[in-house]
């Protein structure tokens, strides 16, 4: 059913050799490799379509503005949104989390109001919180987890106050992999009257994340973790949000009608899209969708859960192995340490074998402290990853391990 040789071959990066070593690619949780159709599409509209959107009467700008929202079509199908009104193209997750904080607080937040995060978060969705705390003075709550990596419901339910004006948190872990019971989560917030925000970053390139099913308010993530190219990411915000909350960013594609004394926004979505958007990377976005689509998700999310339970299971076999993220619900990712080896000597090491993993927070520097450490190892996995390359990491660490 799932021919992971078929699939290796879309992505001929992972046929080149490093230090004269074949790459094993295990940082996809960064950034994934893109495969040979979405590195065709994009080719074919620059060789072939390239125009500005929306604003051209002629042929090549009509051609590329119907290939810029066919893909916000493919988008709002991808994420079951109700509308394409909902969809936002933007930067990545980070503009797009910054979107709604900066615009949400404007129009909904007052001194002294409080926005709920996780110990887990990546700091896109702690900073730009943070920004505001200065500027208008609102507050962040922290939701504390166990030694697994779990978020803890009781204490989460206990952070709700009449003050809570917003949730926001990662529906997977970055660091730890930990799937958050975000469908749950969203549910409480909701009986308390408050908008949920999901950063979807490290959920929708493994398994299919259902607005409507979730009933999330908002949703951000990025194009580049999911097959798709760098610099395009998408905002999903239910329309009703939207509709209220004022422009991001002033200029062009999101005016009805400016004038110095007064101007009027466009409608959603363009009215949160100033300025030209890089539509050749909605396109590559889309294909990169129709891709995976294609392999199945379910297909996709078992390959990965098999990857990980693999990887979980070998790599306790490596002496003085320290796993940080044993939740239940596991995704993706394995961050670890081996005895006193600083992740950095480890990574590197690793590199020289061929083996590409990340070092160090991960951007998530609160919860290094939470868990005590200055960083990990993390070997994360993507469609194309094989159990003969978590094999390879195994005798990796221990080989690296042995010259410590
Ligand atoms: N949130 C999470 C959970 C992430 O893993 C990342 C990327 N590491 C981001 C947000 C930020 O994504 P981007 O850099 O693509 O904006």
């Amino acid at each position: 059913m799932y021919d992971i040789n078929k699939v290796r071959q879309d992505f001929p990066i992972l046929s080149r050799e490093v230090y004269g070593k074949p790459l094993i690619y295990l940082d996809n949780a960064a950034t994934t490799q893109k495969p040979l159709c979405v590195l065709d599409a994009m080719r074919e509209e620059y060789l072939n379509v390239n125009a500005n959107v929306h604003r051209g009467v002629h042929y090549l700008s009509q051609q590329a503005t119907d290939l810029h929202e066919a893909a916000r079509e493919t988008v709002r199908a991808f994420i079951n949104a109700k509308s394409t009104s909902e969809v936002i193209f933007t930067r990545g997750t980070t503009e797009a989390l910054n979107l709604v904080v900066s615009s949400f607080c404007d129009e909904f937040m007052k001194e002294g109001d409080e926005v709920i995060v996780s110990t887990m978060e990546h700091h896109s969705n702690i900073v730009p919180w943070q920004l505001q705390a200065a500027k208008k003075g609102i507050c962040l709550k922290v939701i504390p987890i166990n030694e697994k990596g779990e978020i803890l419901m009781d204490e989460y339910e206990k952070l709700f106050t009449e003050k809570t004006k917003i949730v926001s948190v990662a529906h997977v872990s970055n660091v730890l992999g930990t799937i958050n019971p975000v469908k749950e989560m969203i549910r409480i917030a909701h009986e308390h009257g408050v908008p949920f925000m999901l950063d979807g970053a490290q959920s929708t390139p493994h398994f299919s994340v259902d607005v409507q099913d979730l009933d999330c308010d908002f949703l951000a993530f990025s194009g580049h973790k999911m097959y798709g190219p760098t610099g395009v990411g998408v905002l999903y915000g239910k329309e009703d949000w939207l509709d209220r909350m004022p422009p991001y960013q002033g200029g062009g594609e999101m005016i009805d009608s400016v004038s110095f004394e007064k101007t009027t926004f466009e409608k959603l979505p363009f009215k949160f899209e100033a300025g030209t958007p890089d539509y050749v990377a909605t396109h590559g976005l889309a294909t990169a969708i129709k891709y995976m689509q294609d392999l199945g998700m379910d297909n996709i999310h078992a390959h990965e859960k098999m990857l990980t339970d693999y990887a979980m299971k070998r790599m306790k076999e490596i002496e003085d192995m320290r796993i940080f993220g044993e939740a239940e619900e596991k995704d993706a990712v394995v961050s670890f340490l081996v005895g006193n080896i600083h992740h950095l000597d480890m990574g590197t090491l690793l590199d020289r074998l061929g083996i590409a993993v990340r070092t160090g927070h991960h951007c998530a520097q609160p919860l290094m402290i939470r868990l005590g450490i200055q960083g990990t190892v993390r070997a994360s996995f993507a469609l194309y990853n094989t159990t003969e390359e978590i094999d390879t990491l195994v005798e990796g660490i221990k080989r690296v391990s042995k010259m410590f």
